[in-house]
């Protein structure tokens, strides 16, 4: 039986959001943000969870968060770095899955069902995004401000989390990426398309599963838990 590992990732600085308490602190329908993503893993397939949280927050997490409400899936707490994939690599080093899952705390919306269905595309294709469908058209600017070219929207995909991979295969395109330039990177496929021959597949995600990034988000994130009956 193959084993499934998360890393949930929580180690931002929220700095977007102009308040003095980190986001992933934040209350949401009673309970902190990071809570939601959690909750979602510890009822998925997925067999443990490695949670990075800022360095020095371990304590405060375990003691607020992971102790009252009962999660039974997190291996590890484990603090994260200065860029996201500073602490996806911090994460990495805590797995010991065959397979991993990497989500973004802050998509608090994320479903067992989304889980599920990234699972078994792992397993088929060893690489995979949760992504969906482009509703905008995307256009692409020079340096000066004028649109470069524009996407063929039939193509064009939102891409969220969890990015699923093999473990071996994403531990190793980590280290090799990290050695060399890492400007640009913004999500982990990036770094398994840049660094190996792997293809990767779009999962179909959901336009629920959104990040939650600025305080606006907040009371779309309100809205989305009450359909998913969590608030
Ligand atoms: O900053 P951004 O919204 O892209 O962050 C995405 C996710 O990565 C968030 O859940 C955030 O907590 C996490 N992150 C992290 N370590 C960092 C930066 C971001 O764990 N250094």
């Amino acid at each position: 039986m193959e084993k499934f590992s998360a890393i949930v990732l929580a180690a931002g600085s929220g700095s977007r959001m102009g308040l003095n308490v980190k986001k992933q602190y934040l209350d949401l329908c009673g309970k902190p943000l990071m809570y939601y993503a959690l909750d979602a893993f510890e009822k998925s397939r997925v067999d443990e969870v490695v949670l990075v949280v800022s360095p020095g927050d371990e304590d405060f997490v375990r003691e607020e968060i992971l102790e009252p409400y009962g999660f039974t899936k997190i291996t590890a707490i484990v603090p994260g770095g200065k860029e996201r994939y500073d602490s996806v690599y911090e994460g990495l080093k805590a797995c010991t899955g065959d397979y991993v899952l990497i989500h973004d705390g802050a998509r608090a919306f994320v479903t067992k069902e989304i889980i599920s269905h990234a699972m078994d595309d792992v397993v088929k294709y060893n690489a995979n995004v949760v992504a969906v469908p482009a509703k905008d058209t995307i256009k692409l600017a020079d340096a000066q401000g004028f649109v470069s070219d524009t996407v063929d929207r039939r193509y064009a995909w939102n891409i969220q989390t969890p990015q699923c991979f093999a473990y071996d295969l994403v531990k190793k395109a980590y280290e090799d990426a990290l050695k060399g330039d890492t400007t640009g990177i913004t999500d982990d496929a990036m770094i398994v398309e840049k660094m190996t021959d792997q293809k990767v597949k779009f999962t179909m995600g959901s336009y629920d599963n959104i990040k939650v990034t600025t305080i606006e988000d907040l009371s779309l994130g309100e809205i989305i838990l009450k359909k998913q009956k969590r608030c």
